[in-house]
């Protein structure tokens, strides 16, 4: 899979992907994450990428023509099966998106800053529109990192542990169940006894019942309609 985050900020996105288990798909070649910087696409001394809104108001629209140059430039180069636009007023993002994407090879996901990008920009080029959740950001970067981490694990042989990933909360629309590593007691804090028994069906059948409980007290939203 190829990620290529178009943004004003490259700065922002140097973090997250230089690291532990993003960092590890790059290195095995499994998820490349290239970022592109707008104002390399921006004409003019002043590399200007932003600009009044017409009709007057606060804040700057993000132009057209950069963004259009650089998504252009990146098309002629490769297939894209997905243009996502980061954006509060897109669809939430979910577990379930998260597994779709993880089955595309090329996606090109767009950041926006300040009011936004203009209106045209995502009439003509944008695929899909997402939102990590019902709160503003200053720009789209963060949030494309998160997207972008969410799918990439999800990619076989980026987690160490194949299975890890499935067992995951969401993946069954169940929360996780708790979990537990050495030492056995801390001051007084006993891990729970099926846990060390070894007995793998008991273990199993324990870690489904936590499940359903944690889901039940936490998110019983999430077992509306289900059969368990
Ligand atoms: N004026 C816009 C918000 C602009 S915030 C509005 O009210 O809808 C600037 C940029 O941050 C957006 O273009 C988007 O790319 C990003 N952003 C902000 N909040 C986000 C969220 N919840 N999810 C995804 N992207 C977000």
């Amino acid at each position: 899979m190829r990620i290529d985050i178009i943004t004003v900020v490259p700065a922002l996105l140097e973090g997250p992907f230089s690291h532990s288990i993003l960092k590890r798909a790059e290195d095995k070649g499994i998820a490349t994450v290239r970022v592109h910087n707008l104002r390399d696409y921006a004409g003019g001394k002043q590399k200007q990428v932003d600009d009044y809104a017409f009709g007057g108001g606060a804040g700057m629209v993000m132009m057209i023509e950069p963004i259009a140059k650089c998504i252009e430039a990146l098309k002629s180069e490769r297939e894209y099966d997905e243009v996502i636009y980061m954006s509060p007023d897109g669809k939430t993002f979910s577990q379930s998106m998260a597994n779709e994407l993880s089955l595309r090879q090329n996606i090109i996901i767009l950041c926006g800053h300040y009011k936004g990008v203009d209106e045209r920009v995502r009439e003509k080029f944008i695929t899909r529109e997402i939102s990590i959740g019902d709160y503003v950001l200053s720009g789209g970067e963060l949030a494309a990192a998160v997207v972008a981490d969410a799918i990439i694990r999800l990619i076989p042989g980026v987690l160490n542990d194949e299975t890890s990933a499935l067992t995951d909360s969401f993946q069954d629309g169940l929360l996780a169940p708790p979990v537990y590593t050495r030492p056995a007691e801390y001051q007084g804090m006993k891990v729970p006894e099926v846990l060390l028994s070894g007995h793998q069906a008991k273990i199993e059948n324990w870690r489904f019942e936590a499940s359903v409980r944690r889901t039940k007290e936490r998110r019983p939203d999430l077992l509306s309609g289900k059969e368990l």
